[in-house]
């Protein structure tokens, strides 16, 4: 069977690369599905996890945004950070998760109100990964 082989890259190094048979993320214009032989695709994600299968396995990987590139049977996932379940520090991201609401509830002007739901955005998602491990 053809496989993808998928690369997600920031701006710390490559996280992972490796061979899955689906990849599904979450574009800024919905979900997206990638199976082998896609056409070619460029497109912004949102904060999200991003699912790779193989033998009936799903693994996720938190993203805090970024483009996914797909071009014959090659999959990048460029984002400003990655994470797989393991790597991610539950305690930071209660805390940083504690952190934003703190702001969210505090009166402030735009700029950090839309900074404060962004990064409860990153720390939910962490949270939420870790969880459906
Ligand atoms: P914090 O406020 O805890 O730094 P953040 O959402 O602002 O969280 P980011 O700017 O998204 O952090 O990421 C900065 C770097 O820290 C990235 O390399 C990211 O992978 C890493 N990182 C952030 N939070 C965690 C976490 N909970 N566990 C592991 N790595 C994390």
């Amino acid at each position: 069977m053809k496989t993808l082989t998928v690369s997600v890259v920031t701006p710390d190094g490559p996280i992972l690369e490796d061979s899955y048979e689906m990849v599904s993320c979450k574009a800024q214009s919905g979900e997206l599905g990638i199976l082998p032989n896609h056409i070619p695709v460029v497109a912004p994600l949102v904060i999200s996890a991003v699912r790779l299968k193989r033998n009936n396995e799903t693994i996720r990987v938190a993203i805090s945004g970024g483009f996914i590139e797909v071009s014959n049977n090659q999959v990048t996932i460029l984002a400003q950070s990655a994470e797989s379940p393991s790597d991610i520090d539950v305690q930071r991201a209660r805390k940083a998760k504690e952190r934003a609401e703190r702001r969210l509830k505090a009166k402030q002007d735009d700029i950090d109100f839309r900074r404060a739901e962004y990064a409860l955005k990153r720390a939910l998602n962490r949270l939420d990964i870790v969880e459906k491990r």
